[in-house]
């Protein structure tokens, strides 16, 4: 897998279970019909519709983008999680550094469910975070053998992949 290849999807699965991310990287995908992913997807689609305008840039899906110079990126949760500031990050990591749209200045993102919006700039701390996690991804999607099982078996029963790991 190339750098360019990488989405929100991967940094996802990199915080939360190397097998998963190793998983989708192989391009082996149970998300489909997945109530937990179902939900994010609708809360996707329904908020924020006068403002969308998404935008594909490599392996990236961008909510919207507003001349405020920040991506901004909705988020289904009623709980504001610092797992929750990587995929935005990185996508305006993409935009600044990778495409050079040099007024990029970080990313928004929005909590339909509690009303609320978080602003992230992209300062140096956060670009070098995001680069390790770069490395990070590349890392685990190369390595020949699949990672173990996680021993949170209760984030295993959320997971669209549990079928494939416990049965
Ligand atoms: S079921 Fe558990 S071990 Fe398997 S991919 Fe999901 S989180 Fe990882």
């Amino acid at each position: 897998m190339r750098e360019e290849d990488i989405g929100g999807q991967h940094f996802y699965y990199l915080e939360s279970c190397f097998r998963q991310l190793w998983l989708y990287a192989k391009g082996i995908r149970f998300e489909e019909g997945f109530e937990d992913v179902e939900l994010g997807r609708l809360y996707h689609e329904e908020s924020y519709e006068r403002n969308r305008k998404e935008i594909r840039v490599d392996g990236i899906v961008i909510d919207f983008i507003k001349k405020d110079g920040y991506i901004h990126e909705t988020k289904s949760s009623k709980v504001v999680k610092k797992e929750h500031e990587t995929q935005p990050l990185y996508y305006a990591y993409v935009l600044k550094y990778r495409k050079q749209f040099n007024n990029i200045k970080g990313a928004k993102i929005h909590y339909p469910a509690i009303k609320e919006i978080i602003t992230l700039d992209l300062t140096e701390d956060r670009v070098e975070e995001i680069e390790k996690k770069i490395q990070a991804i590349l890392e685990n999607v190369q390595r020949a053998d699949i990672p173990p099982v996680h021993s949170n078996k209760k984030l295993c029963k959320k997971c669209a992949y549990f079928e494939f790991c416990y049965v």
